[in-house]
């Protein structure tokens, strides 16, 4: 069986300054970037909606929301969150990892938060147990650890080890930290715990957000079982991001379509050897995807910004 889909060609190259990113990671979680820089640098690139999709963290828009000077005139931002799901946890036989977007959810839910919060704790835990792995193989990273700060980031996840690796000199990049120490298979790799994807995309829906599958480039050869999620209860399908080439969105687009899933699109910054500027230049996200978005959560889109996104955007 076709397990992944090889992306041969070059990448969509973007026809103007993309305005929307729906997928973006902040230091609230594993990105580099605190929320308010995140939010100027989308800004100053051009993108006039930006969702924050923290893994298992509402933190930064909360922050933001709290204060409406971070916040730069003309953007609006959208609540969201990433869960990396544990696959074939619950859900349709998959393979791998699932990663669920929650574009729209309220930050105010209290039972939602309940269980961000506990997959934030399964990651603390994943965290340490990696700590002590990566010391049993003679790569101790524990005094980076040790200074991490607690408030509001504690949605760990394996880049932030990674990056520990870079500076200790035990990998040359993040990219290969992944590749030989931390990624599935190595050494270093602790397995996930966490909730499975039936789980995750009943609890975005409860606070009002719409369930995306992310970046997921073999859709086309995954059909059945996102067809499966969809009767479940997912409602979008992440069709543009990076290094796509066009065959590959073509192709994503085809299944979003067929099976009436919202089509969204999104940087999935986190800030590593690049600026936000520099991720820019190589995302395209049309302004439809927000459009569609923003019709599919009707009302219930939980804004915070200047103005109240209406759905369209005035040039
Ligand atoms: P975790 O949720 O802690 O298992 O970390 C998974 C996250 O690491 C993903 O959501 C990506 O943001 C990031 N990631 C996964 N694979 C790679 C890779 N090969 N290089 C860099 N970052 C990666
Ligand atoms: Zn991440
Ligand atoms: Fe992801
Ligand atoms: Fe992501």
């Amino acid at each position: 069986m076709v397990r992944s889909r090889r992306i041969a060609g070059a990448p969509v190259r973007p026809p103007e300054p993309s305005r929307v990113d729906l997928h973006s990671h902040t230091a609230r979680s594993d990105g580099t970037l605190e929320p308010a820089d995140l939010a100027r640098a989308a800004a100053a690139a051009g993108v006039r909606i930006l969702a924050i999709t923290d893994h298992d963290n509402l933190a930064a828009i909360r922050e933001l929301t709290a204060d409406a000077t971070a916040v730069p005139v003309g953007l609006e931002l959208l609540a969201g969150v990433e869960i990396n799901t544990v696959a074939d946890g619950d859900g349709p036989r998959w393979g791998g990892e699932l990663h669920v977007l929650g574009l729209g959810v309220d930050p105010a839910d209290d039972a939602f938060e309940a269980v961000l919060a506990d997959q934030r704790a399964r990651r603390r835990e994943r965290f340490v147990r990696t700590l002590a792995l990566l010391r049993a193989i003679g790569m101790t990273v524990d005094d980076r650890a040790a200074t991490l700060p607690q408030d509001g980031r504690d949605a760990l996840g394996r880049p932030t080890i990674a990056r520990f690796l870079v500076e200790k000199g035990h990998a040359a990049s993040v990219e290969d930290a992944f590749a030989r120490i931390v990624g599935a298979g190595r050494p270093g790799y602790v397995p996930r715990d966490g909730i499975g994807p039936l789980t995750a995309i009943r609890a975005i829906r409860a606070a009002g957000g719409l369930p995306v599958l992310a970046h997921t480039a073999d859709a086309a050869d995954r059909r059945a079982a996102i067809a499966e999620l969809r009767d479940i209860g997912l409602g979008g399908l992440e069709v543009h991001y990076r290094r796509y080439d066009a065959e590959t969105v073509a192709s994503v687009a085809a299944v979003a379509a067929a099976l009436r899933l919202v089509p969204t699109g999104g940087s999935d910054f986190h800030g590593d050897g690049e600026t936000y500027a520099e991720a820019h230049t190589s995302i395209w996200v049309p302004i439809e995807d927000a459009d569609a978005l923003n019709a599919a959560l009707e009302e219930r889109a939980y804004v915070a910004g200047p103005a109240a996104w209406t759905g369209g955007l005035t040039p």
